[in-house]
């Protein structure tokens, strides 16, 4: 397979020009790359010291000729294009032939390659971009690249190296989208000897669970859509399931790894009033347009695109969403089935504006409770569930007090997580863990406003995480200490819990807590942090779904959501409650039309 060329100059001229290798997690990111369009089914990665001790790519693919091998190293040698023309038709994720030469400019380096059609293979060290050594080895087919001592001669740059831990959570990065694109390629990770990602799944959902777990995966819904310009594929994560931050967000485009905010952005807006403020949906999908339509040839790293029919992409991209979303139930409404009657009224989005987005106002009109019972705010949020077009109808009553049972009754704990109230207007349900959460929620904020106080454990709690759980934890303990959670790492991915803020949450809890704070990617979010932490505390201190209550519990679970400030949903923007109107219960049964 001597197929590498060096390019023309004029061919070169055309060539978005840029510095490539910036940092380990840029090496890894075009030697995955190399081995992807190679069409190799194995990948297997191994780094010391977040990448700047060593580097080692091995792949299954074609490999690459003895005699194309040196070449392979040169700038702007490539197998992908041989001439400008073909650059406005790129359908590999390489093309520019600098990769190797920039990486082996700046590193020691050793390729050792082989093809099928020849018996023994090439192994060619360098050093600064100098070829040192070429010999014949035996090889398996493919190849294996080692990259050492990164920028030992550039030490300007070196010196912009972040601490490892750091460095290896970019390349963890890298990686993490590229499994979850390459759902048929086996990839491994391993950092300073330890296992971090292995991908044994082949289907996109499979690869989810290896990547985030089957909590995340049960909550994706999948997206497939097509138009003449564009064929969309994937999954996104139901508006239950979002983030603090956009990392959990792989976007793709002919499978290459896109980081656009104009595509992002177009997705997080489809979900309208779904999603809450600040937060951000999971996302992984990819996009296949006609690479004609398509300029990669943007940035040197290739993370930016221009698509020539943008407008049309974008609406597409967006019909796609909303036809995902619209296929899954998110709203709290009762099951309507196909009776045209009842369909054509209700529209997801109003829906969850109604619920979510309304202005509780606080009204002067105070009622106070019999027996000296705190103090219920009247509230008069125009709600509408069902019918658009319908008179809004008041959630509660202005004159509403939890006392005056013959206002609210309550009729009920379902499966033990719902309860059932009735009022004059009709039935309200409420989610005994999210109402729950909520008064926990507004609570603690309070509790917590100008500082965290802390608790030692009598006894320090051990925690055992997962690698890159451990990974990210590590990075991150000064911050946590702050809030009041004293961690040490007690070495490899053992931790122990010396201290908590001072609160109501169960210390068996601790471990899911910290394993969800994680997760919630808000813990290098030093902004948002103490909110992360404070909800986490709320949602592991609140009334659990599955707890049977008494009716005295349920009443004052409910007197309680009503005097905080945002009784409608709970920490993670779910609902607390919702309504059925009397009017929609005998649409149901077909009383009136
Ligand atoms: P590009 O990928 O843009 O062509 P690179 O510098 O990354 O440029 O690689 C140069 C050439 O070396 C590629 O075009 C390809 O022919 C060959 N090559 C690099 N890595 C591999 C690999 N892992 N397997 C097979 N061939 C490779
Ligand atoms: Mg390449």
């Amino acid at each position: 397979m001597s197929q590498i060329v060096v390019l023309s100059e004029e061919t070169i001229s055309k060539i978005s020009a840029g510095e490539v290798v910036e940092r380990p997690a840029a090496v890894v990111k075009e030697l995955l790359e190399n081995a992807i369009d190679a069409g190799a089914t194995k990948i297997i990665v191994k780094i010391q010291e977040g990448g700047k001790k060593s580097i080692y790519v091995s792949d299954n693919g074609n490999g690459i000729s003895q005699e194309d091998a040196e070449l392979a190293l040169l700038r702007h040698t490539t197998s992908k294009i041989r001439n400008a023309t073909d650059l406005t038709n790129v359908s590999t994720l390489g093309f520019r032939g600098e990769a190797l030469a920039s990486i082996c400019a700046v590193s020691r380096m050793e390729m050792t390659t082989r093809i099928k059609g020849q018996t023994t293979g090439t192994k060619i060290i360098a050093e600064g971009g100098i070829i040192k050594e070429k010999s014949e080895v035996a090889s398996p087919i493919g190849t294996m690249i080692f990259v050492r001592d990164l920028f030992y001669n550039t030490p300007a740059r070196k010196k912009f190296l972040k601490i490892a831990p750091t460095e290896f959570n970019h390349i963890f990065n890298v990686i993490r989208h590229y499994t979850l694109r390459y759902s048929t390629i086996y990839f491994q990770l391993i950092h300073n000897d330890r296992d971090i990602i292995s991908t044994p799944s082949k289907t996109l959902l499979g690869r989810i669970t290896d990547i985030y777990g089957k909590d995340i995966a049960q909550e994706m819904i999948s997206v497939n859509y097509s138009t003449d310009d564009i064929k969309i594929t994937g999954y996104i994560s139901s508006p239950n399931l979002t983030r603090g931050d956009g990392s959990y967000q792989s976007i793709f485009v002919n499978s290459r790894y896109i980081k656009d905010s104009r595509l992002t952005k177009n997705i997080e807006n489809s979900y309208g009033q779904l999603l809450e403020k600040r937060r951000h949906p999971i996302i992984i999908l990819n996009l296949e347009i006609n690479p004609k339509e398509v300029d990669v040839n943007v940035h040197p790293t290739k993370r930016e695109i221009r698509f020539s029919k943008e407008k049309l992409i974008l609406k597409a991209l967006k019909t796609s969403i909303i036809n995902a979303l619209a296929e899954k139930d998110h709203i709290p409404s009762v099951e309507i089935r196909e009776e045209p009657l009842l369909r054509a009224t209700i529209s997801p989005d109003t829906l969850i504006e109604e619920i979510v987005s309304h202005d509780i106002s606080k009204s002067e009109d105070t009622v106070k409770t019999t027996m000296g019972k705190p103090e219920i705010t009247s509230i008069t949020p125009p709600l509408r569930y069902f019918d658009s077009s319908a008179e809004p109808v008041a959630l509660l009553r202005k004159d509403f007090t939890i006392d005056k049972l013959g206002d609210l009754v309550l009729l009920g704990q379902a499966h033990f997580t719902y309860l059932i109230f009735q009022d004059k207007e009709g039935l309200i349900l409420v989610d005994q863990h999210a109402a729950d959460e909520r008064v926990q929620l507004e609570k603690l904020t309070k509790k917590y406003m100008n500082s965290i106080d802390t608790q030692e454990l009598l006894a320090p709690l051990k925690i055992e995480l997962k690698s890159h759980e451990s990974e990210m934890l590590k990075n991150n303990l000064d911050a946590l200490n702050e809030y009041g959670l004293n961690i040490e790492h007690f070495g490899g991915t053992t931790f122990v819990i010396r201290s908590l803020p001072i609160g109501p949450v169960d210390v068996n809890e601790i471990k899911e807590m910290i394993e969800e704070l994680i997760s919630s990617g808000d813990l290098e979010n030093k902004e948002t942090l103490k909110e992360t932490i404070i909800k986490l505390m709320a949602c592991h201190s609140a009334i659990r779904a599955g707890d049977k209550l008494s009716a005295d519990t349920s009443l004052s679970l409910i007197k309680n959501l009503f005097q905080t400030e945002n009784p409608y949903t709970c920490a993670h923007g779910r609902p607390t409650l919702i309504r059925i109107s009397s009017k929609q219960l005998e649409k149901l049964f077909k009383r009136i039309a």
